[in-house]
């Protein structure tokens, strides 16, 4: 399967960073990564900007979120299919930062319902506390958002995120994310690309991606440097 290397540049960036494309092209160039796919979630407001460098580069964007519905009266919101028409394919949603924000698995699977009808693939998201890791029901917890936010659509990635990994520099071992990895497999079948994030880093992508059942990164931090993504994206 190919892997995914995904950066999620939450909300970070400004419009001269549409240039980071061709940065990440010169220090790892689209011709000896023919093997794997390279994607870039930045705000929704800089995907459209960024499509020139990025088609040039052979780099996939994203967004971070979308609204369930195509269109209405949601102030402030994106659909999947304004996020396809500024040059996206795919989308992170169910993130834990949305999560947190009051993001249920219902909604996150009717926006992911939203993307695959738009035509772009959603990366959902899952993972556990730090609670719920101690109580020892990080695996219960895990599958059942899995069960609860995929819907019925053959198209869609996988990210697995223990939130007490995220943006803390501490990472899940080589064995918590196998632990993790292997039941998501198992609900998920073969087909289907599983990501592991939180806190990937050049030093730790190599044993990160070279674990069984993994498929790829969802990066933040690190993504935001084209050094680290590049060099992570070598790793792979
Ligand atoms: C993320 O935001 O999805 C993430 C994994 O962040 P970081 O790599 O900074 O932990």
């Amino acid at each position: 399967m190919r892997s995914l290397i995904a950066g999620n540049w939450k909300m970070h960036g400004e419009m001269s960073w549409a240039g980071k494309a061709d940065e990440l092209e010169k220090l790892y160039p689209a011709k000896n990564r023919t093997h794997l796919d390279i994607l870039i979630c930045p705000p929704a407001l800089f995907i459209a900007p960024m499509v020139r460098s990025c088609s040039k580069a052979n780099i996939n964007l994203g967004g971070q979120n979308c609204h369930a519905q195509e269109n209405g009266a949601h102030t402030g919101e994106v659909s999947a299919q304004m996020l396809k028409l500024a040059g996206a394919n795919f989308v992170i949603v169910g993130h834990s930062e949305r999560r947190a924000a009051g993001e249920t698995d219902k909604m996150v699977r009717d926006k992911a319902s939203a993307a695959n009808r738009a035509g772009i693939t959603p990366i959902i998201c899952v993972g556990e506390s730090l609670a719920q890791r101690e109580s020892g029901k990080a695996e219960a917890v895990v599958s059942a958002q899995i069960k609860s936010s995929i819907p019925e659509i053959e198209d869609y990635v996988v990210a697995y995120e223990p939130i007490w990994a995220i943006g803390t520099g501490k990472t899940a071992t080589a064995k918590d994310i196998e632990q993790m990895h292997a039941p998501i497999r198992k609900i998920v079948g073969e087909g289907v690309r599983i990501l592991y994030g939180g806190s990937v880093k050049p030093a730790n992508a190599k044993e990160i991606l070279s674990t069984k059942n993994v498929n790829g990164a969802l990066i933040g931090g690190a993504s935001l440097e084209m050094e680290s993504l590049a060099a992570i994206a070598k790793a792979a």
